[in-house]
């Protein structure tokens, strides 16, 4: 296995590629689709059942960590890996994301944020530094820059300087970080929705120089056309040889599009949260499990899926058990809607190495449009 963190294309269709990225926690197939492990664990799903619905690599959020069980404590115990038992990658975010979404009970300088925990009230420091120290401990393979993503809706003027100073958080993040071989730091483009911006962002990370490229400021709210506006140029401002990871995203119809539109790398909570408000996604829709016409139907979810919530059980075990209030219908439907996530990759993996994406895509919107299986 190899010691450093490579990445390679190996087949491209319009501008959507297939690759791996190699790191020395084992291969990242992309497109890639990360789970979500917020606190150390992907909520209602034990690591190695994530792992069999093919997830290759998770992401933790820097900001809960570091507040509960707290960075240092992970380092003394091990690392994030032994911590919840997942051997194989995680990218960790910087931790800014969240803090700029504590409106009100931040401080924002040059220098950092200053913030109020949200689990004791306690003060804490965020700044490139602070986060490249903690995403070190952590273990983190992939480690993001620390970045501000302003808040929406924000003036030209204010999204310009913002993306400045990330810019040279960016470069403070690169200094800090170090050199940690097999290790890989990404930088994120920031310019909301302005080409410019956008460009002006991607020349300053290309000069610093990172192992990967993020999309920032997405996902965020501006809606699915305006960010597929901003993924039909942004993503040619990044370099071909390096993975490019558009953060936050998304529902299976906006990840469809960002890797046609040339994404790698995606994460999003919204599989095993939905999964925990009784919401499936399947390839002909969403379904709301809770729904009184699943009450007596005794067909699985999706008759061609293989995850265990479609071979074991009927819509009316998964109706009875969301009713009730009872664990595995948490854990069944997390488990469904990961497995078809990571379904939906490799789908799309095989559709761009055969050069087929064009048809993959319009079966996929055939399917979406069917709906879900009438009622009994
Ligand atoms: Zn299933």
């Amino acid at each position: 296995m190899t010691q450093r963190f490579a990445f390679s294309v190996s087949a491209t269709d319009g501008r959507a590629r297939t690759g791996a990225i190699q790191t020395p926690r084992g291969e990242i197939r992309t497109p890639a689709f990360m789970p979500v492990g917020t606190a150390a664990t992907v909520k209602a799903m034990l690591p190695e059942s994530v792992r069999a619905t093919g997830a290759d690599i998770l992401l933790g959020n820097t900001y809960h960590l570091m507040l509960r069980p707290g960075a240092e404590r992970v380092a003394r115990l091990g690392g994030l890996h032994k911590f919840m038992n997942w051997e194989r990658p995680i990218l960790t975010d910087s931790g800014g994301f969240q803090v700029m979404s504590l409106a009100g009970l931040r401080k924002l300088t040059e220098e950092g944020v200053t913030f109020a925990s949200h689990v004791d009230g306690s003060k804490h420091f965020l700044s490139p530094e602070t986060s490249m120290e903690i995403q070190r401990l952590l273990g983190s393979d992939i480690v993001m820059a620390f970045d501000e993503c302003p808040a929406l809706p924000a003036t030209d003027a204010e999204v310009a300087a913002s993306m400045r100073m990330s810019m040279r958080w960016a470069q403070r993040s690169r200094d800090a970080f170090g050199d940690r071989p097999g290790h890989a730091l990404f930088g994120i483009m920031q310019g909301g929705v302005t080409p410019e911006l956008r460009e002006e962002s991607a020349t300053a990370l290309k000069a610093i120089g990172f192992e990967g490229y993020a999309i920032g400021g997405l996902a965020v709210g501006e809606g699915q056309d305006a960010m597929f506006g901003v993924l039909d140029y942004a993503p040619g401002f990044l370099p071909e040889d390096k993975p490019r990871y558009l953060m936050g995203v998304g529902k299976p119809d906006d990840i469809v599009g960002a890797v046609v539109r040339g994404v790698d790398m995606m994460d999003c909570v919204l599989p095993s949260r939905s999964g925990r408000t009784g919401q499936a996604w399947t390839r002909r829709g969403q379904v709301n499990i809770k729904n009184a016409r699943h009450a007596d139907d005794p067909r699985p979810l999706d008759a061609d899926c293989t995850c265990p919530a479609c071979t074991g059980y009927s819509r009316a075990y998964l109706h009875h058990v969301f009713r009730s209030g009872e664990m595995i219908s948490g854990m069944l439907l997390t488990w469904h809607n990961l497995h078809y996530f990571q379904e939906l990759m490799a789908g799309l993996r095989d559709a761009i190495a055969n050069g087929r994406l064009a048809a993959f895509v319009t079966e996929f919107e055939a399917m979406r449009a069917q709906g879900d299986i009438d009622p009994l």
